[in-house]
C-alpha cells in the first residue's frame, strides 16, 4: 500500500518505519524542516533502541521516504496516516490544533479516494471532526478509520512489529478487509470496533495502567507504615491472573507524554458530559504527591538540604528513551534547587534534552554515573537505566561525601545492597538498610 503518515514523531516514525517493512510504500511527513533534513540523512532525531537500521533498511530498499511536502505525500498515497501531538491544554483538555491543521491540509491536498487513519490519541468524537474538516476542503470521497497507537517507548519498534492487539475503529464495514489485510503481518489479534469506542478504548487503557501505578503507590506507602515489603506484596498480588503483575512496580509515579495528559484529557472529556471522574482525579493527585517521596526521604537522610550536594542518576520519564515529557526528575529537581541543594545530574542518553529546556547554575552535567556521585552527599536514582541496575554499589562510598541513595524505583535488591555499607532508602520497603 501507499502511505503517508504526517507527524515524524516517536508515533509516526516508528509506525511509517514499520510499515515500510512490511512491504508498504511510505513517506513520512513533518512540517520540522530540521527533523526532515536529519531523517533524508539517516539519522533518528529521537533515541529508541534500533530504529536507524530499520530506518536504512527501509531507506535503502526505496520504501521509505522522508519529505516536508505533505500536498505531494498525500497525493501518491492511498491511506493517510495523522501521527500528530496532542498536547494537553492548561485546562487538561487535548489540544487538537496540530489535527486540525492536519485535516484541513490532507483535505486540500486531496486528487481522489482516500482513507484517513488517525493514530494520535483524540478525545472522543475528534474522528467526525476530522472528518467535517476535510469535508469542508474537498468534493473528493474519503474514509475515516481510527487506529489508536498502543507502543510504549523505550521498545517501540518491537511492539509495533509485535503487538499485543491492535485496536481498529470505523463505521464503514466495506475497508474493514483492507485494513485488517494491512495490520495482519503485524498480528492476528485484530480487534474491529465503531470509531467511538476506539478513540475511548486509547484513553481507558491508559487511565486503567495510570490508576495500577498509583494503587500500588498508595500500598507503598502504606507498606512504610506498617513494615511490610511492597515489592513482595506486588509479587504476591500479581500471581492472581485476575490481578496480573505488570504495572504494580512502586517508586516516584508514572510521567511521559502520555500518561499524565491522557489522564487529565479524559477527566475533561467526562467533565465536558457533566461526570466527574473521581478515581481518575485521585490517581492523577496519588502521582503528583508521589514525586516528593524523594524530597521527603532526603531531609528524613540528610536534614535540611541547604548547600548539600545531591547526584541525580537519571532524567528520562522511563530507561530506554530520550524523552522528558512530564519526566518526575523534572519536578524533584525544581524543587531540589529551591530548597538551595547543588545537584550532580547524569542519565545515558537524555542529558541532551533536558539540557535544551532546563539549565540553572545549580546543575553540573557529569560523564558517567560515578561522576554524579563523587563528592555528593547523596544519590537519587530517579530512572531505572539498566546500567543504574548494574553499577558496583561498593564503589560508591568510596566518592561520595555521605553514603546516602535514594532508589526511587526499587531497582536494587537486598542482596546487592547488604554489604555495600550505603544507607539505602527505597519506596515502600523497610529502612534504612
Ligand atoms: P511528537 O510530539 O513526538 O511528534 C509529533 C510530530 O508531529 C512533531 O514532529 C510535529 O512537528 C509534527 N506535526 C505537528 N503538526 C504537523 C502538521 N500539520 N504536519 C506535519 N507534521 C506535523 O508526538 P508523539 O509522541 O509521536 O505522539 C503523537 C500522538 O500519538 C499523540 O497524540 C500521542 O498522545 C499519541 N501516542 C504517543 C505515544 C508515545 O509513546 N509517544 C504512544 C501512543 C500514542
Amino acid at each position: 500500500m501507499d502511505i503517508a503518515v504526517i507527524g515524524t514523531g516517536y508515533v509516526g516514525l516508528v509506525s511509517g518505519i514499520c510499515f515500510a517493512e512490511m512491504g508498504n510504500h511510505v513517506t513520512c511527513v513533518d512540517q520540522d524542516i530540521n527533523k526532515i533534513e536529519a531523517l533524508q540523512n539517516l539519522a533518528s532525531p529521537i533515541y529508541e533502541p534500533g530504529i536507524e537500521t530499520f530506518m536504512e533498511r527501509n531507506v535503502q530498499a526505496e520504501r521509505l521516504k522522508f519529505s516536508s511536502n505533505l500536498i505531494e505525500a498525500v497525493r501518491q498515497s492511498e491511506l493517510i496516516i495523522i501521527a500528530v501531538g496532542t498536547p494537553s491544554l492548561p485546562s487538561g483538555e487535548a489540544n487538537l490544533q496540530y489535527i486540525e491543521q492536519a485535516a484541513g491540509e490532507i483535505g486540500r491536498a486531496m486528487n481522489g479516494r482516500k482513507i484517513v487513519a488517525t493514530k494520535s490519541t483524540v478525545p472522543v468524537g475528534t474522528n467526525e471532526k476530522i472528518r467535517q474538516i476535510i469535508a469542508g476542503q474537498t468534493e473528493q470521497p474519503f474514509d475515516i478509520v481510527s487506529i489508536p497507537e498502543f507502543l510504549r517507548e523505550g521498545s517501540a519498534i518491537q511492539d509495533t512489529l509485535h503487538p499485543d492487539r491492535i485496536v481498529i475503529g470505523l463505521d464503514n464495514r466495506e475497508l474493514e478487509a483492507t485494513m485488517v489485510e494491512l495490520h495482519s503481518s503485524f498480528t492476528d489479534q485484530i480487534f474491529v470496533t465503531d470509531i467511538r469506542s476506539a478513540e475511548m478504548i486509547k484513553y481507558a487503557s491508559n487511565a486503567f495502567l495510570a490508576t495500577k501505578i498509583s494503587f500500588i503507590n498508595e500500598i507503598s506507602n502504606i507498606c512504610e507504615k506498617v513494615g511490610a515489603d511492597v515489592t513482595e506484596v506486588a509479587l504476591g498480588m500479581g500471581k492472581d491472573p485476575r490481578i496480573g503483575p505488570s504495572f504494580l512496580n512502586a517508586g516516584i509515579g508514572y510521567g511521559g507524554s502520555c500518561f499524565p495528559k491522557d489522564t487529565k484529557a479524559l477527566i475533561q472529556i467526562a467533565g465536558n458530559v457533566n461526570y466527574e471522574f473521581q478515581l481518575l482525579k485521585s490517581v492523577v493527585e496519588v502521582n503528583k504527591a508521589q514525586r516528593y517521596k524523594v524530597i521527603e526521604k532526603l531531609k528524613q537522610s540528610l536534614g535540611q538540604l541547604n548547600n548539600t550536594v545531591i547526584g541525580i542518576w537519571g532524567l528520562s520519564f522511563k530507561p530506554n528513551t530520550d524523552d522528558i515529557r512530564e519526566a518526575p526528575s523534572i519536578e524533584i529537581i525544581e524543587a531540589l534547587i529551591g530548597l538551595g541543594a547543588r545537584l550532580k545530574l547524569y542519565d545515558p542518553v537524555a542529558m541532551g534534552k533536558f539540557k535544551d529546556s532546563f539549565d540553572h547554575p545549580s546543575i553540573t552535567w557529569c560523564a558517567n554515573a560515578l561522576d554524579a556521585a563523587a563528592n555528593a552527599d547523596a544519590v537519587c536514582l530517579l530512572t531505572d537505566w539498566q546500567e543504574f541496575k548494574e553499577i558496583s554499589l561498593s564503589q560508591l562510598i568510596y566518592v561520595m561525601e555521605q553514603p546516602i541513595l535514594i532508589d526511587g524505583r526499587n531497582v536494587y535488591s537486598k542482596e546487592q545492597i547488604e554489604g555495600a555499607g550505603l544507607h539505602y532508602y527505597s519506596i515502600g520497603r523497610p529502612e534504612p538498610i
